[in-house]
């Protein structure tokens, strides 16, 4: 899929190493602290926490003073570029500057002195650090005249869902960009998010044309993990199928770690990033399930989460429907059937054990499988034996008809 072309920013330094945001650098995944900033042990815990996860840049909110006091020794104690999130007092931007974060984050919608923030430019140019511009549909309208402006913007954008909103967005967005453009200021990247996830289709993909600047796609305030995934796949994933984004935060409220496990999941399901782990794939089970799948499933995530590293196609699959073609395709499998499970290397059948032999003897195939990679026996990806399912219009007829009448089990479930 073809990325459209921006301008790049780096962000970090010699010792979190850096992070290039646009260009042709891969899209990154952050996420954002959910404690307080100044409570310096549990900060950092969480963001050495997010880090491992696998977040690449990692926001923390400075409201108050005494957070940018804290910013030198969480620097000190993590190793992952960290983003200042400054709303209201552009003095907690300066603050933080000096105390050498990575990156900047103002909001248009309440900091929008000319003075104020052209201070905060100078102050970032000298450093070499960069500013998001983060525009926000729940702190775009001015208070004061809120009807009046929705009501002389309506007619731009009007055949648009939230046509007005998007206009009011905009055009923040090209004032906020004249202050950076007059002071000759390009090293920025931009979002402009909300909580509709058709709002932020419609606004990235009108930010995207008139700005070259990388942009960082969210959709704010989206909710807890259950919906908000939906929301978050919805709008990121149309975007970034279309090109559009270079960086990006899910946002839930639940623990930050589902964001960012989330984010890099997204890119590795649309070709955007290189997995890293393994890649678990399991059937959703039904009436023909004949072990405990959805107990299994959980407990070779875990493992897998834990013990493999390189991006291993595990498939963990109900029986016999389906279970061959997914065995056939990953390079470790297992199919159940008549509590016990098949498990294949590569198409290889390699052991029918026992329901509750499956864990153990799965991990074992695939840490195995992991060494053979490693020492160049065996290629990723690689299908060594075709696997032959069982015919579905045999003598029997449909593939229901067969497993009805218990033909299935007999056909694949060898117990020698
Ligand atoms: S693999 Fe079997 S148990 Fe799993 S969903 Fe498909 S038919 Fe049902």
């Amino acid at each position: 899929m073809e990325r459209r072309t921006t301008r790049a920013i780096m962000i970090g330094d010699d010792r979190t190493g850096r992070i290039g945001i646009g260009g042709d650098h891969p899209v990154s995944v952050q996420t954002m602290t959910s404690g307080y900033t100044f409570e310096i042990d549990s900060c950092v815990a969480e963001i050495n926490r997010m880090h491992e996860a696998g977040a690449d840049i990692v926001r923390v909110a400075v409201p108050q003073r005494k957070d940018t006091e804290a910013l030198p020794e969480i620097l000190a104690q993590t190793s992952v570029p960290i983003v200042a999130d400054v709303h209201f007092h552009y003095q907690r931007a300066l603050e933080a500057v000096e105390a050498g974060v990575h990156k900047i984050r103002l909001n248009p919608g309440n900091i929008n002195d000319r003075r104020e923030v052209d201070a905060v430019i100078d102050a970032c140019r000298e450093r070499g650090i960069p500013i998001r511009v983060g525009v926000n549909e729940g702190s775009i309208i001015e208070r004061k005249d809120k009807q009046q402006r929705a009501a002389e913007l309506g007619k731009f954008f009007a055949d648009r869902h939230q046509g007005h909103l998007i206009a009011l967005m905009i055009a923040k967005l090209e004032e906020y960009m004249d202050i950076f453009d007059a002071r000759d200021f390009h090293d920025v990247c931009i979002s402009a998010k909300s909580m509709d996830a058709r709002l932020v289709i419609e606004i990235y993909r009108e930010i995207s044309a008139r700005f070259d600047y990388p942009l960082h796609l969210g959709v704010t305030h989206a909710g807890p993990k259950e919906t908000g995934s939906i929301r978050s796949v919805v709008a990121l994933g149309s975007l970034l199928s279309s090109g559009i984004g270079d960086t990006l935060r899910i946002s839930y409220a639940s623990d930050p770690i589902h964001e960012v496990e989330d984010g890099l999941e997204l890119l590795y399901c649309l070709g955007l990033r290189n997995r890293v782990g393994a890649e678990l794939i399991a059937c959703p089970t039904c009436g023909r399930i004949q072990v405990d799948l959805f107990t299994l499933v959980q407990a070779v995530k875990k493992k897998l989460d834990k013990e493999i590293e390189l991006p291993i196609k595990v498939a963990v699959m109900g029986c016999v429907v389906n279970g061959p073609g997914e065995a056939e395709g990953a390079d470790v499998a297992v199919f159940a059937g008549n509590q016990r499970g098949i498990i294949y290397v590569q198409g290889e059948r390699v052991a029918n054990v026992r329901e509750e032999e499956i864990l153990d003897r799965l991990l074992e195939e695939c840490r195995r499988f992991q060494d053979r990679v490693r020492n160049g026996e065996v290629t990723l990806g690689e299908k060594v034996v075709e696997i032959v399912p069982p015919d579905p219009i045999g003598d029997l007829g449909s593939g229901v008809a067969k497993i009805e009448s218990g033909q299935v089990e007999r056909l694949t479930i060898d117990e020698s």
